[in-house]
């Protein structure tokens, strides 16, 4: 057979990401994680379960209607503290991306200074780390949701 089993002009190069698509997406990202930690916030500090937070009057967005069904079986409000949590740590990343973006380190990965697929920028616009980095990581820390920054 003629055909080699791999050759350099066979790999599909990289296109560049489009920043500017990426910093709008990251921007809205933190707005939205913005109000949802001032709303979780305010629910949080009146002692309210998210329930009476959507009863306010959040103008129904898909997000307040999906937070008002698990505060149902959540009346102690722990739903609302860990949506914050999770909240609070998404907002951290998405600045962090925002400041790699200015910085023109964003795309690579920051352990082994790889560029980040594409696909997984789509996904995940605020990751740190190529697939196989995060790999190891997540392998290593045996809390995979919670160490999305190591
Ligand atoms: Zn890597």
């Amino acid at each position: 057979m003629t055909y080699p089993t791999f050759f350099p002009g066979s790999r599909r190069p990289q296109q560049p990401v489009d920043l500017t698509v990426v910093r709008e997406i990251l921007e809205e990202q933190r707005d939205f994680r913005v109000e949802q930690l001032s709303e979780l916030r305010q629910s949080l500090a009146t002692g309210g379960s998210v329930a009476a937070l959507t009863a306010s009057g959040t103008s129904g967005s898909p997000v307040s209607m999906s937070v008002a069904d698990s505060a149902d079986a959540d009346p102690h409000g722990q739903v609302a503290a860990l949506l914050a949590q999770a909240a609070d740590a998404a907002l951290a990343e998405i600045e962090a991306a925002l400041t790699r973006l200015d910085s023109g380190s964003y795309g690579r990965c920051e352990s082994c200074a790889s560029p980040i697929a594409n696909e997984r920028l789509e996904i995940l616009p605020y990751a740190r780390h190529c697939v196989s980095c995060q790999r190891q990581s997540q392998l290593g820390a045996g809390h995979p949701a919670g160490r999305i920054s190591v």
